[in-house]
C-alpha cells in the first residue's frame, strides 16, 4: 500500500480517480533525523507535494489518510485472446482508446508465460493478449462499450461482467506469490499505426521478445490532471504506459524498440531490479526534479534514504 501509493499508484479505476496518491490527506512519517511527522497540505506542504510521488526518498512513512471514493460495483473484468489475435486485438484497442470515456480504465497485457505446472493451463506455455476493462458507469452501456473488443478476436476466456468493487483484484489477475522479476517501462505519446507495426515486430507472435509480459495501460483522463492539491506524480503528460515484466536479465528490446513514441519519462511505479535504480530522475521534468531534490536536502540532507529510486540531496 504505502511503495504504491507513495510512487503514484496507477489503479484500475485511474482514468476515473486518477492516482492513488492524488487522494491522500495526510501522511505520518519518521523522517531522517528521526522525527515523527504529521504532513497535510498546511503541515510542511512542500513535504506533502514530495512524498506524493518522489516515494520513499523523505522518510518511513507510518500512516497514510486517504479521502475516499464512493465505488460499490463496476462492469470489469478481462477478455482473453490467442496470442495470433493480437495485432487485430490491440489495433482494434488503439482505436477504441481514443473515444474510451474517462469511466473506462483499460490496459491490455501480451503474455508470455512458461509451460510449467503452477501456470493457469488456459496460459501454460502460450502467448495470450489480455485485454482489462473496469468501467465504473452501468452494465448496459459497459456492455455496448466493450462490444467492438469483444468482436475483435475470438475469446479464450471472457469474464467481463458486472461485479462488486471488492472483487477489483480479478481484472488484472496478477500473481499473489513472490516471482523474481525485473520491470521496466516507458511513457508513450501516442500509439500509432507504426508504434503498434513496431511492437508487434518486437513483442507479437513470432518475435524473439524474451518478456513475460509486455503491457499498455491507457491513460488520460483523470490521470493527466493534476490533483486537487498538487503533488510530484511524474507520468502526467503521457498516453498510454508501455512496461515489460522479465527474468533478471532479458534484453531491453521491446522498450527500446519503442523509444521514438515515448515522451522521454517513465512511470516511477513500474520500475523493479537493479538496473532501474539510477531512472529515479527520468520519472519527472527538470522542475519536479530540482524541486524534489531541494526537499530532500532539507529533510534527508545525508541521503539516509538511498536504497530505493534514489533523488540525491541538492540545495
Ligand atoms: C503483482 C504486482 C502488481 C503491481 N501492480 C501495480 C499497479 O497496478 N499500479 C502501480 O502503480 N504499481 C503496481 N505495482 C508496483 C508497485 O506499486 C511497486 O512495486 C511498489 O513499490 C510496491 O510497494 P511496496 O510497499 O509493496 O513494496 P516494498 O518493496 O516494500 O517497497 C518498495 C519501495 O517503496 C517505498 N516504501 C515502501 N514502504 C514504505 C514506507 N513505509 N515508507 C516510505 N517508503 C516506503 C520504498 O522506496 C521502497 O524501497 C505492482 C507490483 C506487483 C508486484
Amino acid at each position: 500500500m504505502v511503495g504504491y501509493t507513495l510512487g503514484g499508484g496507477l489503479g484500475p479505476l485511474g482514468r476515473r480517480y486518477g492516482y492513488a496518491a492524488d487522494l491522500v490527506t495526510r501522511i505520518e512519517i519518521v523522517t531522517a533525523d528521526g522525527a515523527l511527522r504529521q504532513v497535510t497540505r498546511d503541515r510542511h506542504p512542500d513535504l506533502f507535494w514530495a512524498l506524493r510521488g518522489g516515494k520513499g526518498n523523505f522518510g518511513i512513512v507510518t500512516r497514510l489518510r486517504f479521502g475516499l471514493v464512493p465505488v460499490r460495483r463496476l462492469y470489469g473484468g478481462g477478455l482473453r485472446f490467442p496470442g495470433e489475435q493480437a495485432g487485430r486485438v490491440l489495433d482494434a484497442w488503439r482505436w477504441w482508446t481514443a473515444t474510451a470515456p474517462e469511466e473506462m480504465t483499460s490496459s491490455v497485457a501480451l503474455l508470455r508465460l512458461p509451460d510449467a505446472p503452477d501456470v493457469p493451463e488456459l496460459l501454460r506455455g502460450r502467448l495470450t493478449a489480455h485485454v482489462r476493462i473496469a468501467f465504473t458507469g452501468g452494465a448496459e452501456e459497459g456492455e455496448r462499450l466493450v462490444r467492438p473488443l469483444r468482436a475483435s478476436g475470438t475469446a479464450l476466456a471472457d469474464t467481463v461482467a458486472e461485479m462488486p468493487y471488492a472483487e477489483v483484484a480479478d481484472i488484472h489477475q496478477d500473481p499473489t506469490h513472490p516471482l523474481p522479476y525485473h520491470e521496466r517501462n516507458i511513457v508513450l505519446r501516442e500509439l500509432s499505426a507504426d508504434a503498434l507495426d513496431t511492437l508487434l515486430r518486437v513483442a507479437g507472435a513470432g518475435s524473439s521478445c524474451g518478456d513475460l509480459m509486455v503491457e499498455l495501460r491507457h491513460l488520460g483522463g483523470a490521470l493527466l490532471r493534476p490533483a486537487e492539491v498538487p503533488n510530484a506524480v511524474g507520468a502526467r503528460d503521457g498516453a498510454y504506459t508501455l512496461a515489460t515484466l522479465s527474468p533478471p536479465g532479458t534484453p531491453d528490446a521491446v522498450l527500446r524498440a519503442m523509444e521514438p513514441w515515448g515522451t522521454g519519462r517513465r512511470y516511477l511505479n513500474f520500475l523493479a531490479g537493479e538496473d532501474t535504480a539510477g531512472a529515479a530522475e527520468e520519472c519527472f521534468d527538470p522542475g519536479t526534479v530540482a524541486r524534489l531534490a531541494r526537499v530532500k536536502a532539507e529533510f534527508d540532507p545525508g541521503n539516509v534514504f538511498r536504497l530505493n529510486h534514489n533523488i540525491a540531496p541538492r540545495a
